[in-house]
């Protein structure tokens, strides 16, 4: 078995240690204080259950560390990584936090409101039923949390994807927002009229009976929509792909469009 370089505490040996990689250790159930260190990354140390308050610290990887319950208030963090650390009950407001990774968290029923965050990457954690309105936010990912029911309007939103969130039943009028990916959302009867949307990927959500007029809008993917009976004529269209559409009757003609898809649309009048 390998060991780390704090279960061989050759750690202390390193004078100002900023970095400090110990990932995979088994052995590891405490995170020693180390008053300089800047970035930690401790993932896969499955017995780990406590990580100390270290006062400089900015970077945190501690994903895959199922043992760990907690994150610690650690006042100038702003990048933490806690990708399945299945245990992981909450996550502190950590004040100066822009980047949070936390994919995978089932245990996590909650994300606070964390005022300076811009990306949010909150993927699979199934336990989750609502996301922070969080005014900054740019990038969000929530795609797979099964028990979401709603996206707050958040107004600097330019990237979100919720896809495969079967109980979200509508994606409000987000001004901000360049990027949509809500494919596989069942219930999801509507796509909102964003002008400044220039891709959309809205496959396989079933309950889709049509793509309104987005006149920014240039990639639309809806292959799989099996209620879409019409698309929108979108002048600036560049792609389109509407295999399996097995309800479309027509498609728009638009005379900019240089990529188009359309396997089995049967209903489809050419
Ligand atoms: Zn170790």
């Amino acid at each position: 078995m390998t060991m780390c370089i704090i279960c061989t505490e050759e750690y202390k040996t390193m004078k100002n240690l900023e970095e400090l990689d110990c990932e995979d250790c088994t052995n590891l159930t405490e995170i020693p204080l180390i008053p300089g260190l800047k970035k930690l990354y401790c993932f896969g140390c499955t017995s780990l259950t406590k990580i100390p308050v270290i006062p400089g610290l900015k970077e945190l990887n501690c994903s895959g560390c199922t043992s760990l319950t907690e994150i610690p208030i650690i006042p100038v963090l702003k990048k933490l990584n806690c990708t399945g650390c299945t245990s992981l009950t909450k996550i502190p407001v950590i004040p100066e936090l822009s980047k949070l990774y936390c994919f995978g968290c089932p245990s996590l029923t909650e994300i606070p409101l964390i005022p300076g965050l811009t990306e949010l990457y909150c993927a699979d954690c199934t336990s989750l039923t609502k996301v922070p309105n969080i005014e900054g936010l740019e990038d969000l990912n929530c795609s797979h949390c099964t028990r979401l029911t709603e996206i707050p309007l958040i107004p600097g939103l330019q990237y979100l994807d919720c896809s495969e969130c079967p109980s979200l039943r509508e994606i409000p009028v987000i001004p901000g927002l360049k990027t949509l990916y809500c494919t596989g959302c069942a219930s999801l009867t509507g796509i909102p009229l964003i002008p400044g949307l220039t891709k959309l990927n809205c496959a396989y959500c079933t309950s889709l009976t049509r793509i309104p007029l987005i006149p920014g809008l240039k990639k639309l993917y809806c292959f799989g929509c099996t209620s879409l009976t019409g698309i929108s004529h979108i002048p600036g269209l560049e792609l389109l792909n509407c295999s399996n559409c097995t309800s479309l009757t027509e498609i728009p003609l638009i005379s900019g469009l240089r990529h188009l898809t359309l396997e089995n649309c049967p209903m489809l009048k050419v």
